[in-house]
């Protein structure tokens, strides 16, 4: 085991207006803990001065390491990067923006000192929109119900992983990521506690609504089949009132003759059935989509640089490869 004790894993997309506040909070709630520690920066293709601020931070400072892509991969991408280069014995991994306040992580390194392998900080919805809290709330009442792992609301990104839960996390090699299902996934012990939900320091939030919704529709799609599963589950309650139907109408013809039947009941029952197998098809579509995106097994993300001289990076695996060519051109 390495003598170093946290690992804080940070990934930066166009942070550069919160990088320099975010690393004196975070530099000042570290130093009192007298712990070893080390910062990992992971810059995921910015545009903005974020880079070159970090090559400057890790000249200056030896506990600063960083990575950086060649272009935006997301911050999933990012996060499985600053995993990969942490070495402590427990890893933090935090937002840039002061949304994840530095100060609560001497407390997460108490509580994973009385053993516990996950430490969740869980942000209430104090000042965030009523519409955006209403629609998180019918949201994970829907994920509960239709997942196999728990998602719980407001339990995000902020938190501590023990060495092993991280190399449980590392073991799994899908590149469709969904952390939170994946933190959940590995199980161990996990303690948590709320804070108060604070708004972002300076710069922009990088998720529209459409990129939530998408994150959303992943979350469902990623940890199991049961979308699927509810598709035979309609088709089969169709296909049985359609028999009951039709029995139905068998007798009346039987009992009363040969009646013209009924327009509107016809146009309803085609309309409702292809839009019924035009969502099915979509589902179906999108495990096809996944499958499609695992087999080609690329690596999840390409670097540009990083820190150079004290960066470490794991033996074996596609995006180490891909990390050995950048590295040789750059
Ligand atoms: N982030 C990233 N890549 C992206 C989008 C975001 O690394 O493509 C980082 C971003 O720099 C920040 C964190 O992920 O440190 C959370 O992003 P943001 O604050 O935009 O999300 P929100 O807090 O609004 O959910
Ligand atoms: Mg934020």
């Amino acid at each position: 085991m390495t003598m170093l004790q946290v690992s804080v894993v940070v990934p930066c997309y166009n942070e550069s207006e919160v990088l320099g506040a975010f690393h004196s909070a975070l530099i000042a709630a570290l130093e009192p803990t007298r712990q070893s520690f080390e910062i990992c920066y992971v810059d995921d293709g910015s545009s903005d001065r974020t880079r070159r601020q970090l090559s400057e931070l890790a000249g200056t400072d030896p506990r600063v390491r960083y990575t950086s892509f060649s272009r935006n991969f997301g911050k999933e991408a990012a996060m499985l990067a600053g995993l990969r280069m942490s070495r402590g014995n427990a890893v933090v991994l935090m937002d840039a923006d002061l949304q994840h306040p530095p100060e609560l992580v001497p407390r997460m390194m108490e509580l994973h000192r009385h053993g516990y392998d996950q430490v969740v900080a869980q942000r209430d919805r104090a000042g965030e929109s009523a519409l955006r809290t209403a629609l998180s709330r019918v949201y994970y009442r829907l994920v509960r119900r239709c997942m196999d792992v728990e998602v719980v609301d407001g339990a995000g990104d902020f938190r501590l992983l023990s060495r092993r839960a991280v190399d449980s996390v590392l073991s799994l090699p899908e590149s469709n990521r969904f952390s939170k299902g994946i933190f959940s996934w590995i199980g161990f012990d996990t303690a948590s506690f709320t804070y108060r939900n604070v708004k972002r320091a300076a710069g922009q939030s990088k998720w529209g609504g459409r990129n939530l919704l998408n994150y959303g529709i992943d979350g469902l799609l990623s940890f199991n089949s049961r979308p699927l599963r509810l598709a035979i589950h309609t088709g089969l309650c169709l296909f049985l009132s359609a028999l009951v139907y039709a029995l139905w109408i068998i007798t009346n013809v039987a009992l009363y003759g040969v009646d013209a039947p009924g327009y509107t009941t016809l146009m309803t029952s085609v309309v409702a059935l292809s839009g019924i197998q035009l969502a099915t098809l979509g589902v179906i579509g999108e495990y096809v989509g996944r499958i499609y995106h695992e087999a080609k097994n690329r690596p999840h993300y390409v670097v540009r640089e990083t820190d150079t001289s004290r960066a470490a990076f794991p033996v074996g695996g596609p995006s180490s490869a891909a990390f050995a060519q950048s590295r040789m051109e750059s």
